[in-house]
């Protein structure tokens, strides 16, 4: 997979402020008051350059609070008047496009329900086609990197070069101590592949609680992603939607004020350490490769032998034990269970996948 996108850099169309770069706003507005107050008080930070707030809901259940709908587009055109900060809304769907774009919305989002299916993004993108306007693109509810680039494609491919990915991390049936599990190896992932997409993260619906915003936020910026969305509301408890993740304008300018800003680079005698420590690296990396290639060739004299004799590939016995000794081993080395079986089944499944090879060629 790799990525043609034709991105128009964030500096070229975000008016310049402060670092890092944060989007902000409520959950929902819920009001022209709630509104405002907040968008005011979250004016007075420079980080804060756009004012966030979904007005159309995408709810778990029916019956809860669906969101302002329209109303709530002439509130972001007064907090656009009066405190200058650009606006943005989540879409859905080609009629959410319309009526923010009547409206004079700055940026519009996708969001993760709506990223998860290309017939929806097909018809958003459809309905932007011809409209130069920023879109972010929040990832997936699933952790599938291919179908949150295929939203992002399905967009440039529209004529939208104004484009930024958002990470919001990723339903997870494993229970852990965030609403959506970060499993940042995919946003770094989308960064590889297409390093000229800016990447912000929103650490609300990662984490679904306050307390662990901050070091979300921190860890972000140390993988330096491009920028953060973050939910605040002028009076969380009272919040109609997401409460519990909700910082106020004073607890958000609190976090940022207290992060650790880590440089790219640490001098040059940082750098040389960091590159004798790197061609470390790439010496046992060069060997585990070699290893990894012994230990297949060996595996693949065993299907032919197995072959000879007739005998099954699969060899349940002696896998079980295998995984239980090479644990240990590795435990006992410091490595982690989960990493040794992980390494272990990649192991396995290539040297199977080499045995049924073996299996299927002609020669005897
Ligand atoms: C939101 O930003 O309020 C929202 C609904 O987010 P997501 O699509 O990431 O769940
Ligand atoms: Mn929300």
């Amino acid at each position: 997979m790799t990525s043609t996108l034709n991105i128009t850099p964030l500096e070229e169309w975000l008016p310049a402020g402060g670092s890092p770069l944060v989007i902000a706003g409520p959950c929902s507005a819920e009001s022209e008051q709630q509104v405002m107050e907040t968008a005011v008080a979250l004016a007075a930070f420079p980080q804060v350059r756009v004012f966030r707030a979904g007005i159309w809901k995408p709810r778990t259940r029916p019956g809860a609070f669906e969101g302002v709908g329209i109303a709530g587009l002439k509130w972001l055109r007064r907090v656009k008047q009066e405190t200058g900060l650009m606006v943005t809304v989540e879409v859905a769907n080609p009629k959410h496009v319309e009526e923010a774009l009547d409206h004079g919305i700055d940026i519009l989002w996708i969001g993760a329900r709506t990223t998860v299916n290309p017939f929806a993004v097909q018809e958003i993108a459809e309905a932007l086609a011809g409209h130069d306007i920023p879109v972010m693109i929040k990832n997936p509810l699933n952790p599938d990197l291919k179908t949150w680039m295929g939203a992002i494609e399905r967009l440039n491919q529209a004529g939208l070069t104004r484009l930024v990915a958002v990470h919001r991390g990723f339903s997870f049936f494993n229970r852990t101590p965030y609403r959506n599990a970060p499993m940042w190896e995919i946003p770094i992932e989308l960064k590889r592949l297409a390093p000229n997409l800016p990447i912000l993260v929103d650490p609300s619906h990662i984490c679904g609680n306050r307390e662990l915003i901050p070091a979300t936020i921190q860890k972000a910026l140390d993988l330096e992603m491009n920028g953060l969305m973050v939910e605040s509301h002028i009076n969380p408890s009272k919040a109609l939607t997401d409460k519990n993740q909700q910082v106020t304008p004073s607890q958000l300018a609190d976090i940022l004020s207290k992060l650790v800003v880590r440089r790219e680079s640490g001098g040059v005698d940082f750098e040389n350490k960091l590159e004798a420590l790197r061609s470390e690296i790439d010496k046992l990396d060069e060997e585990l490769i070699d290893i990894l290639a012994r230990r297949m060739n060996v595996v693949q004299e065993i299907g032919a032998y197995k072959k000879a004799n007739k005998i099954t590939i699969l060899q349940l016995k002696r896998w079980n034990q295998l995984t239980r000794d090479r644990i240990e081993a590795g435990i006992k080395m410091g490595l982690s269970r989960e990493f040794i079986l992980k390494l272990l089944e990649s192991v396995h499944e290539e040297g199977i996948q080499r045995q049924i090879d073996v299996m299927n060629t002609d020669e005897p």
